[in-house]
């Protein structure tokens, strides 16, 4: 059986370890963002299929048996691509997206619904933001000529980005008395944040909390696909769902 996985997640690395040793083939794609991308075990390809037709191509002249969204849950648009694949083919569907983050005690979360809320807000409450989004959607906060940011992402970011700032290249996973000596040594007034889930980049939550620091955070786009995927939260429910789905074909 033949399995494959939309990835850039350590869920999906996971996954493609269980399902190779269970047997099945497993290839897990990557967008290519990242320059040195941790990488799973299994066939790997890079880049994407050109939209949902090239992927629905994909998935018939590699004669996939179960497909699995594995992305980022703010990676939309390729999980509307596997949702409108998955639909075109008939291929089987799994949609694993960790669980959402909720407000911890103590937290003060500031919710907002896109990244253009989350810089609007950030201009008319705050002066030396935390930014931990990612780099795609950084030029929402370019024109801030007064925030004094500290930007963290695992590779360069690239312009236009806000004038005063200091970038920090890391990747996770970090723990809480590292965050709390960052957002201190930087003196930052607030974390911004997407509501990503999952515990390797949880630490920053309870730094914040413990240094009494507000979390702009921005809620998950609606999940594309729910109504045609089998919808999962972590590795072990997709091991089982593709074994259904494998079971079924
Ligand atoms: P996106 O906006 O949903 O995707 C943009 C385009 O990139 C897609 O239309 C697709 O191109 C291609 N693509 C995305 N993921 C792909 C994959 N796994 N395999 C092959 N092609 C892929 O995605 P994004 O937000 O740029 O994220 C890109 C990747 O980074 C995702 O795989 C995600 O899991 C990972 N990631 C994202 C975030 C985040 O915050 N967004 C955080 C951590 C990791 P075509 O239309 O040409 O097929």
């Amino acid at each position: 059986m033949r399995a494959l996985i939309l990835g850039g997640t350590a869920e999906g690395r996971e996954l493609a370890a269980r399902l190779t040793a269970e047997g099945w083939a497993v290839t897990s794609s990557l967008a290519g963002r990242v320059a040195a991308p941790r990488l799973p075990v299994g066939r790997v390809r890079i880049g994407g299929f050109g939209g949902p037709a090239g992927l629905a191509r994909h998935l018939v002249e590699e004669d996939v048996t179960v497909l699995v969204d594995a992305t980022h849950p703010f990676a939309e648009r390729i999980s509307i691509s596997a949702a409108e694949a998955a639909r075109a083919t008939g291929v089987a569907l799994v949609a694993l997206h960790r669980p959402a983050w909720t407000p911890g005690r103590g937290e003060e979360w500031l919710e907002v619904d896109s990244m253009a809320e989350a810089a609007a807000l950030v201009r008319r409450r705050f002066r030396a933001p935390f930014l931990t989004i990612g780099r795609q959607q950084l030029a929402h906060f370019a024109e801030d000529a007064e925030g004094r940011y500290l930007i963290r992402c695992v590779d360069e970011p690239e312009p236009p980005l806000p004038p005063n700032r200091t970038v920090v290249l890391s990747r996770g996973p970090y723990e809480v008395a590292a965050e709390r000596k960052l957002m201190r040594d930087y003196a930052v007034d607030c974390l911004v944040t997407k509501n990503s889930g999952g515990a390797a980049t949880h630490a920053k939550l309870e730094a914040a909390r413990d240094l009494r620091k507000p979390v702009v955070m921005v809620r998950r786009p609606r999940l594309p696909g729910a109504d045609i995927a089998v919808v999962v939260e972590d590795v072990d429910s997709a091991v089982r769902a593709a074994r259904r789905a494998g079971w079924t074909r």
